[in-house]
């Protein structure tokens, strides 16, 4: 079985789960390129808790984790399977440290399938989602990055979700398609880092930028995962698609082991 690519995907406004746009093409694209992994294990900005968890159920509900969006949005449904044998494999990747089983309370969130339903639109790959722990530093997420790299080569897509920088105060409609000098300079920052050493992705957090790019983690620590996957990989992540929008959001991906 071959290495399949890893991601990490800008995902911005949940309304890309019903749009298409220069973002949401790339990251069809992306899926076309991975074909028809045997499952994805999505790593969700969204799923923001006090612990590291998976879900472990076999038919993960889809989340309507928003409001004031269309209804359209709301009756959107992302009905793929779980995968409870990927949930104890992640489980099994991590030890020592504890990953919990979640059976019932969690589900698939916007951040996963506003980007899968364009990777993978017929919703036929399983997916089992994993939290972001809140309680831990960045270094854990990158060392947990890596710890998951072996499930590149047993047919597992890892796609982590969230956004380089994301300061939703700060969001102006009327900077459609670029981002304010701040936000451009720290998305710069992190591309850098990304495409040059993802280990010093640890470092930015002395950014001069840093605090308003990243008033808050969520969206900011799923990349930490993907720079742990090219760290194994012993490769620089490669820009899949990359601009602001709005003032204070970064569509930025990345990606590793993706040929051609
Ligand atoms: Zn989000």
């Amino acid at each position: 079985m071959s290495t399949l690519p890893a991601a990490f995907i800008g995902h911005g406004n949940p309304m890309n789960a019903l749009e298409t746009n220069r973002f949401t093409d790339a990251w069809a694209a992306l899926g076309r390129a991975v074909g028809t992994p045997r499952a994805v294990l999505a790593i969700s900005a969204h799923w923001y808790i006090a612990a590291t968890a998976v879900t472990a159920m076999a038919r993960p509900r889809t989340i309507h984790d928003f409001f004031g969006f269309p209804q359209a949005l709301f009756e959107f449904e992302y009905p793929a399977p779980g995968l409870p044998a990927l949930a104890e494999e992640v489980a099994t990747a991590a030890a020592p440290d504890w990953v919990g089983a979640d059976h019932d309370s969690w589900g698939l969130d916007h951040g996963t399938w506003s980007v899968l339903t364009h990777m993978f639109p017929d919703a036929n790959v399983p997916v089992v989602q994993l939290s972001v722990n809140a309680a831990q530093p960045l270094e854990y997420h990158v060392g947990l990055g890596r710890k998951l790299a072996p499930l590149r080569e047993q047919g597992i897509f890892i796609v982590a979700s969230g956004n380089v920088v994301h300061n939703l105060r700060r969001m102006d409609f009327s900077l459609e398609g670029r981002g304010y000098d701040w936000a451009e300079r720290f998305d710069a920052a992190v591309t850098a880092a990304m495409t040059s050493d993802p280990s010093s992705l640890a470092s930015l957090a002395g950014h001069p930028d840093y605090a308003l790019a990243v008033p808050t983690p969520d969206h900011y620590l799923p990349a930490a995962y993907l720079a742990g996957l090219a760290e194994v990989a012993g490769e620089p992540c490669a820009v899949l698609a990359e601009g602001c929008e709005l003032g204070g959001i970064s569509m930025t991906s990345f990606s590793v082991g993706l040929s051609g």
